[in-house]
């Protein structure tokens, strides 16, 4: 019975693997028809200051549009994509896309916010990103300041220095660098002694914790710290909850980005937000709304 089960379960396991080996040459196909037919986009997602209530930044997060109208997250394709290397034009395609909405937002009047894109390792030993950011914030007469890269730690295993000089070189031009999924990656602290960033995010597995678990709360609490003794300010990721902002605020933690303020929201909706939030920035708009009897 035992050696039956064992039997079927190896089985099993054949037939999956093989599954998954076609299952991702389709994929790898399918995106290249991606970037074609146009079925990536980008959503923004908001970051709130908290002493302002301001927006003062939003996350681009790539999308896939799929056949059956659904909507994929980078989770369910990033790796493929970046495995066969079609994360380089992709990557391109975000960058371009950025900036296409930030000088949409800006000629129909919409208040302007710096837009982040994330960069993965493979854009960054890449000579092209510089000249591929340059290329797009020029075409569109956009200053450089609207623009900021997202590393993270896992970036910087492959080669520190031409890591470094792509940083230096991009914060020369005037684009931010921040450090993205700070404190999950290998070798947090050597990577902020030698990274020129402007700004550290704080991962979501870290805000979660703050509120249950007194090291979770110290862990944060010392990253912001850590932060402000550089000079940066930081960004708590992964926010859901008003007890977790009061928490955040009282570490004067700089920067607050999740699911509390907004989703990931598509081009419309951001643009929607940024409109509504130009005069009554978040905190008092929800003050106001709290005392309401
Ligand atoms: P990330 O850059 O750390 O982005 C933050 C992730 O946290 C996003 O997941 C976002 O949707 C999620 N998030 C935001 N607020 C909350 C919250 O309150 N609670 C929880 N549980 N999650 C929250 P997403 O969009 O699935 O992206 C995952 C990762 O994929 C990103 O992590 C980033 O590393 C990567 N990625 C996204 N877009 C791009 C891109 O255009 N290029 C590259 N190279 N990587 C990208
Ligand atoms: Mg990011
Ligand atoms: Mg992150
Ligand atoms: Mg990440």
């Amino acid at each position: 019975r035992c050696k039956a089960k064992g039997g079927r379960r190896f089985e099993f396991h054949a037939s999956g693997m093989h599954a998954w080996t076609r299952e991702w040459l389709t994929l790898e196909s399918r995106l290249r028809h991606g970037l074609e037919e146009e079925s990536f986009v980008l959503h923004y997602q908001p970051q709130i200051d908290l002493d302002s209530g301001r927006v003062v930044g939003l996350e681009a997060l790539l999308r896939w549009r799929q056949p059956d109208g659904s909507v994929w997250g980078p989770s369910r394709f990033l790796g493929v994509t970046e495995a066969c290397g079609l994360i380089l034009p992709v990557g391109r395609w975000v960058i371009q896309q950025a900036c296409r909405q930030l000088a949409w937002w800006r000629e129909n009047g919409v208040p302007l916010a710096p837009v982040s894109v994330n960069v993965s390792a493979r854009q960054c030993l890449d000579r092209s990103l510089v000249h591929d950011i340059a290329q797009a914030l020029q075409g569109l007469d956009l200053p450089a300041s609207l623009l900021k890269i997202e590393v993270t730690e896992s970036t910087a295993t492959s080669d520190l220095g031409q890591l470094k000089a792509l940083l230096t070189e991009l914060r020369a031009m005037g684009v931010g660098v921040s450090l993205d999924d700070f404190g999950t990656g290998y070798s947090s602290l050597t990577h902020l002694k030698r990274f020129p960033i402007d700004q550290i995010k704080i991962d979501p597995s870290f805000v979660r914790d703050i509120l249950h678990d007194p090291s979770g709360a110290a862990i944060v609490q010392a990253m912001i710290a850590l932060a402000h003794g550089l000079g940066v300010p930081v960004v708590a990721e992964g926010v859901e909850s008003e007890q977790q902002i009061a928490f955040l605020r009282q570490q004067r933690c700089d920067i607050a980005q999740g699911y509390h303020y907004a989703r990931p929201l598509p081009a419309r909706e951001a643009t929607r937000f940024l409109l509504q939030h130009q005069h009554s920035p978040s905190t008092v708009y929800r003050g106001a709304a709290q005392t309401q009897p």
